[in-house]
């Protein structure tokens, strides 16, 4: 293996991903891929392309820079930045001609005071108590605003929900209603702005929600939405993390693994140790309370993660060789450690998981670009 560790980003999995969103859509909705902080550790360019070629229309990043860079990659979809943007990250937004989200007065001025021509989507806040305003009056002069200056469109209106992912909470469908009252109240008023407000897990869950456009990152990248089971919705995982084992060593009973000997062996074992660490976006709070897969076998994650490797308990009579493979996240023969079991451990969230992991892994296509 040429490398200490590297991720694997199935863009197969990732096109049936979209697919099986794309089917679940109820009337006419499109579909915009969110492809933000590199495609949630995906790897931004390839993800943003194959979500296009799988039938996704729209894109949708959180800061100006995401966009110039899809656009200067050659993307030419529209892109929608939904985050906030400071009036320097404007320029950059509208020179990329990315649409933007405003819900103030001073924002609209704001994006005036360019001079560019903008696509302006309204953020109303529903309940997520973020982003956009709680105020229809005010949205209202928001879209008064945006209308009444030459260089801008009005495009859509949007809201995003704090607790689709929660199947019991009640707070959903009243997020719901307040959105779907406000936005046919607009659209009286502006019969051509479309709508969009679903996530994954309400697009997965809750067809009504599905306005005109579903904006979806975490279901593409084959993780569950509500934290379980991506085989429960028919995602497919995309990202695999892999090291190998570097060295093996025996053990005996007292010797220790590790900075600060959070691991000492109570009998004689052996112990590997996989260069992979939190440099790599292997947190530290693994230490201890996690698990590899060597093998298609489950071993323990033993001693304090250190930044540039993990030690592994392999037992007394290990099987596994110096050079094997060891997969952190994916599967390996019968086993297989999701996304989702990592965050966990974690005490977080499958999001945090890829997201979190860093630069120093390189990330590879599958199929790669000559095989496509
Ligand atoms: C990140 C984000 C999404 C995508 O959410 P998923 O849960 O990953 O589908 C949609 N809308 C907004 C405003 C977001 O910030």
């Amino acid at each position: 293996m040429s490398t200490l560790a590297t991720a694997t980003v199935d863009l197969v999995a990732f096109s049936d991903n979209v697919a099986t969103v794309q089917r679940c859509l109820t009337g006419g909705a499109q579909l915009c891929a969110v492809v933000k902080a590199n495609a949630y550790g995906h790897q931004t360019l390839p993800c943003a392309k194959a979500a296009l070629a799988a039938g996704a229309t729209w894109l949708a990043v959180s800061s100006a820079a995401e966009a110039a860079y899809l656009r200067s990659n050659g993307i030419a979809a529209p892109i929608l930045v939904m985050g906030a943007i400071s009036a320097e990250e404007l320029t950059i937004a509208l020179e990329a001609q990315a649409d933007v989200v405003a819900w103030s007065e001073p924002f609209v001025e704001a994006i005036a005071r360019t001079g560019l021509p903008a696509r302006v989507h309204l953020k109303f806040d529903s309940g997520m108590g973020r982003f956009g305003t709680r105020d229809a009056q005010e949205l209202a002069r928001v879209a008064a605003a945006v209308t009444a200056t030459a260089e801008l469109e009005l495009v859509a209106v949007m809201t995003h929900f704090a607790t689709a992912d929660d199947l019991e909470d009640p707070f959903f469908s009243e997020q719901l209603t307040r959105f779907t009252r406000l936005a046919k109240e607009l659209k009286a008023s502006y019969p051509e702005i479309f709508l969009h407000a679903a996530n994954s897990a309400a697009t997965l869950r809750q067809p009504d929600s599905h306005f005109d456009m579903v904006r979806c990152g975490i279901a593409l990248y084959g993780m569950d939405p509500y934290g379980k089971d991506p085989y429960a919705h028919k995602l497919k995982p995309v990202l695999e993390l892999h090291s190998y084992v570097a060295s093996i060593k025996p053990t005996a009973a007292g010797e220790s693994a590790g900075y600060g000997r959070r691991f000492v062996a109570t009998e004689a074992t052996n112990i590997a140790t996989v260069p992979i660490g939190y440099g790599d976006g292997f947190r530290r709070a693994l230490s201890n309370n996690s698990q590899v897969l060597i093998g298609g076998q489950r071993y323990r994650v033993v001693g304090s993660v250190s930044m540039d490797s993990i030690t592994i308990d392999l037992g007394a009579q290990p099987t596994v060789t110096t050079g094997q493979r060891v997969t952190l996240i994916g599967r390996d023969g019968d086993q297989q450690i999701l996304a989702e079991e990592m965050a966990q451990w974690l005490g977080s969230i499958n999001y945090e998981v890829t997201t979190g992991l860093l630069p120093r892994i390189p990330r590879i296509e599958l199929p790669s670009e000559e095989q496509r």
